[in-house]
Formats: C-alpha cells, sequence, structure tokens
C-alpha cells in the first residue's frame, strides 16, 4: 500500500468515527491549558485533572502564579512526575507571560518556546488546541502510532515525525489528527502490545500487515519443519519394520545351527 492510500484511509477512518475529538485535560482558558500542559509532560491526563482544580483556585490568572513562590506551587503539584522543575517552570512561565505578553497567551511557537517549561510539543498544543493553527504536537502516542500505522518512514526524532506528518496530512485535519493518534494510542495502539484484535485500522496498518505477513511465513516455515520430522519417522518405521520381518523368518532350527 502506499503512503499517500495509508494517509487518505487513516484521514477518511477518523473524519467519519471521530470528527471533533478534544484533549482529555480540563481547562477554562488558554492560561490553564498552559499550565496544565506544562504538567501533563511524562504525567497522565487523569492525575493532572485530579491536581489542577485546586492550583488554579490558588493562582487563577498570570499574575497570581507570577507573584507565587516556587516551593508554595510545588505543594499543589507534589504528586505529578518532576514536581521541583515543573513549579519553577510555572512560576517563571507565569513571570515571562506577564512581562513580555501582557499575561496573554501568545500564538506563535516561537514566542511560546521564550517560557520555561514550554517546548515545540507543548507549543504545538497551545497553537493547535487554543488557536486552531495547523500544528502536530508529536508525543509519545503520536510517535508511535504514526510509525506504526505507517504514515512515517524512518523518522527517529519527534520533529521529523512532526514534519512527515503535517507534510502529508491535508492542512485542515492537521490539528484534531494531534488527537486522533493520541487518543487511539492510549486506548488501542498501546506501547507494550497493540490491541490489534479490536483495531479498525488494520486493513490499511503497516505494522499489522507486517506482522500478519511474518506470522503466515513463520507457520508456513513450521509445518515444512514438522513434515519433514514426519517423514523422517515414517521411514525410521519402515527400516525398522523391514529388520523385523528379516529376524522373524529366521527359524529356530537355523538359530540352533
Ligand atoms: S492494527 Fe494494531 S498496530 Fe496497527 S494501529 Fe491498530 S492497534 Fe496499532
Amino acid at each position: 500500500m502506499l503512503k499517500i492510500d495509508r494517509y487518505k484511509a487513516f484521514v477518511a477512518y477518523f473524519s467519519t468515527h471521530q470528527p471533533n475529538p478534544i484533549t482529555e485535560l480540563h481547562y477554562r482558558s488558554p492560561f490553564e491549558l498552559l499550565v496544565a500542559v506544562i504538567l501533563s509532560a511524562q504525567c497522565t491526563d487523569k492525575r493532572i485533572n485530579q491536581i489542577a482544580p485546586a492550583l488554579f483556585e490558588r493562582f487563577p490568572t498570570p499574575e497570581s502564579l507570577a507573584a507565587a513562590t516556587v516551593e508554595e506551587v510545588f505543594t499543589y503539584i507534589r504528586s505529578v512526575s518532576y514536581p521541583n522543575n515543573k513549579a519553577r517552570h510555572l512560576v517563571g512561565m507565569a513571570k515571562i507571560l506577564v512581562s513580555e505578553f501582557h499575561s496573554i497567551v501568545p500564538q506563535g511557537i516561537d514566542e511560546l518556546q521564550k517560557m520555561p517549561g514550554v517546548g515545540r510539543k507543548t507549543a504545538n498544543v497551545i497553537s493547535s488546541v487554543v488557536f486552531q493553527e495547523p500544528a502536530m504536537a508529536v508525543d509519545t502516542h503520536v510517535f508511535r502510532v504514526s510509525h506504526r500505522i505507517g504514515l512515517t518512514t524512518h523518522a527517529k526524532t519527534p520533529l521529523a515525525t512532526e514534519l512527515q506528518l503535517i507534510k502529508y496530512l491535508p492542512k485542515e485535519v492537521i490539528a484534531v489528527a494531534h488527537h486522533w493518534l493520541i487518543l487511539h494510542g492510549r486506548y488501542v495502539c498501546v506501547a507494550r502490545t497493540p490491541k490489534c484484535e479490536i483495531c479498525p485500522l488494520t486493513h490499511f496498518c503497516k505494522y499489522f500487515q507486517q506482522s500478519n505477513t511474518e506470522t503466515a511465513l513463520q507457520k508456513k516455515e513450521l509445518a515444512q519443519v514438522q513434515k519433514a520430522k514426519f517423514l523422517q519417522k515414517t521411514r525410521k518405521s519402515k527400516q525398522l519394520a523391514k529388520g523385523l520381518e528379516h529376524y522373524a523368518v529366521r527359524s529356530p532350527v537355523d538359530d540352533a545351527e
């Protein structure tokens, strides 16, 4: 199957079955989403949704977060991964948001990345979710799933994955395709053992097609080995039977002589 056909099948399936996917992070403003996305690095959305309400209540604005101490922010986020770094990033991010962007979350990827804790992935999430820009944030799910399906080829880094995806995906679906890939990776094409048996993408998934071809070849090889063993056994049995026949025709008199 050609790569371009895989893309067509991918877009056709999800446009029909999941036309309006949304992020699973809870937020009420671009500022809250920015905080939540910074916190969600190497942590689950579920955990962030559990701790974020108290954090947002205590620090409802960029100004209040910018005025906080790292130690106080830490107490609200201690149960997420890397709480020390993230507390520092949140306060630093809020300070720049207030001083350089008038407390308004900027739209541009480069501007967003000026803030601590905001890398390319986070900037792309904000750009696509808040501003509906055709930006592709590549996290571990997007990286893995797009490779397995065959949407990317030899993409060894998140940036290479991002560039291939935005090159082939129609511009109008790039922002939602990010959610399609994340949600599919989270619930079906999971990291350790993908749930191919319930996956609706098998007819165009490269990984599935390759592993099925490999399984078929393995089965064929196994059948050949078993057949060879069987033939060998049959040959041995025949030889043994012949030997016994020869033994049986010798009479006791022959033996006495
Ligand atoms: S068929 Fe399997 S490997 Fe392919 S996308 Fe579905 S779950 Fe992932």
